[in-house]
């Protein structure tokens, strides 16, 4: 079994640390695949009654049941699969925004074999807090366009989402310092995730 699941990196961290934007930098480099769970739940035809009932939870900053979660994540991830988009025995999977909370993390075992976890870490909530309101503009997003509703998050996210991490054995974990550019991150995330990359994954020139 252990063979079939997907070799997988974890990027965790609080909301606006940034996980988005290393998550999508990774996407583009040959032999990663990014895959962010919010971003599964926004592409969702907000009509349907899937994408209601999603956005019932998520325009409230509240997590969307596990059980949906799971379920559309996986269907969406097995889609990208079909289509060779996500191609497992060539890419790394680089998962954002799933798992978040212990139940998660203990359903996803059976899809995933996580060989690292990188924790981006910003002590400074004011600035991510910044962050999060410039990308409401952007990209439109209504759970980002109202200070309750991004507080809220920060608190679910220290109530259980912050646990995960002793779901994992500590050496998987790599702490990440979020603050700088994107470029400063992204190298540092870097000297974490080719290691792995190289260490399971062989080119063919090899
Ligand atoms: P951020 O990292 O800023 O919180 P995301 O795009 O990762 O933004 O998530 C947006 C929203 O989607 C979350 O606030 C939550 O409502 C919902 N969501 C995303 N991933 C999950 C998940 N794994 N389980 C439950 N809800 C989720």
């Amino acid at each position: 079994m252990s063979t079939e699941r997907f070799q997988t990196v974890l990027l965790f961290g609080a909301p606006g640390v940034g996980k988005g934007t290393q998550g999508r930098i990774l996407g583009q480099i040959p032999g990663f695949y990014h895959l962010s769970c919010g971003e599964v739940f926004r592409s969702l035809d907000i009509n349907s009654p899937e994408g209601r009932e999603v956005c019932r939870y998520t325009s409230k900053g509240m997590l969307v049941p596990d059980e949906i979660t799971i379920q559309i994540w996986k269907r969406h991830l097995d889609g990208l699969r079909m289509l060779s988009y996500f191609k497992p025995y060539e890419d790394l999977l680089i998962l954002d925004g799933i798992p978040r909370n212990r139940a998660q993390a203990e359903i996803l075992e059976q899809y995933v074999e996580v060989l690292k976890v990188i924790h981006l870490k910003s002590v400074d909530t004011e600035a991510m807090i910044h962050r999060i309101r410039r990308r409401a503009i952007r990209d439109n997003r209504v759970d980002d366009a109202h200070e309750d509703i991004i507080r809220k998050r920060f608190g679910i996210y220290e109530a259980e989402t912050r646990p995960v991490l002793e779901f994992y054995t500590p050496r998987l974990i790599t702490e990440v310092d979020a603050i700088g550019s994107p470029s400063d991150v992204l190298l540092k995330v870097l000297q974490c995730v080719v290691p792995v990359q190289n260490r399971h994954f062989r080119n063919e020139e090899d």
